[in-house]
């Protein structure tokens, strides 16, 4: 089976390549010529997900899933959400935002916070919406060089590391995005 996956983060196909079976080909939006911005005009991580998944099919024919994730701070009452990426700006600077967040979170004790992924999958005409959680904390400081995005200040429930501390293994199967995946392969494998 080929499937798009609706993305050109690195990053995430890496991640997500690891985890799908052999036998599910996964191709890149590359890899169908796409090179446009995909419109994510959307208030809701759900909404912005099935906004990319339709497009590649209305644009391109094939099936396709794509993701949407945001980062939600109770303090915050889930902000930045569905405007994690460019919570601090346009520029959609990794650093900048981190900094924006550990500065509206300064002095508060409640730091408890969740990502959360959305999937989309478009396959055979019909939709099918897969949700993964990772529950945590944001850190008072930045903590380690993996990974992308808030991962030095996001710290998963359960241990005493970030996601840019932990190894790459073990952060797919515990991330929101591993789970989300998770539930996919399963629904692709059932
Ligand atoms: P996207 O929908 O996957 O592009 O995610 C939106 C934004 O959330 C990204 O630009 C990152 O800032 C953040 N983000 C998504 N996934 C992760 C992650 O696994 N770790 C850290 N930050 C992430």
């Amino acid at each position: 089976m080929t499937l798009v996956f609706a993305t050109n983060n690195l990053n995430k196909i890496k991640e997500v390549q690891e985890l799908i079976p052999k036998e599910i080909k996964l191709i890149s939006l590359a890899d169908i010529g796409c090179f446009e911005d995909i419109p994510e005009t959307q208030n809701t991580i759900e909404g912005n997900a099935i906004e990319k998944a339709k497009y590649i099919k209305e644009h391109y024919g094939y099936d396709c899933f794509a993701d949407d994730t945001g980062l939600e701070v109770d303090a915050l009452n889930g902000e930045p959400g569905v405007f994690s990426a460019r919570y601090a700006g346009d520029q959609r600077n990794s650093d900048d935002n981190m900094n924006k967040l550990l500065l509206a979170l300064k002095n508060n004790t409640n730091r408890t916070a969740q990502f959360k992924t959305v999937i989309a999958l478009h396959l055979n005409n019909k939709l099918h919406m897969f949700t993964g959680i990772c529950e945590g904390t944001i850190t008072e400081t930045k903590h380690g060089e993996n990974g992308f995005g808030y991962d030095p200040i996001f710290q998963p429930k359960g241990y005493n590391e970030t996601f840019a501390e932990m190894d790459l293994t073990l952060k797919n199967i515990i991330s929101h995005r591993g789970k989300a995946i998770q539930l996919l392969v399963a629904f692709l494998n059932s």
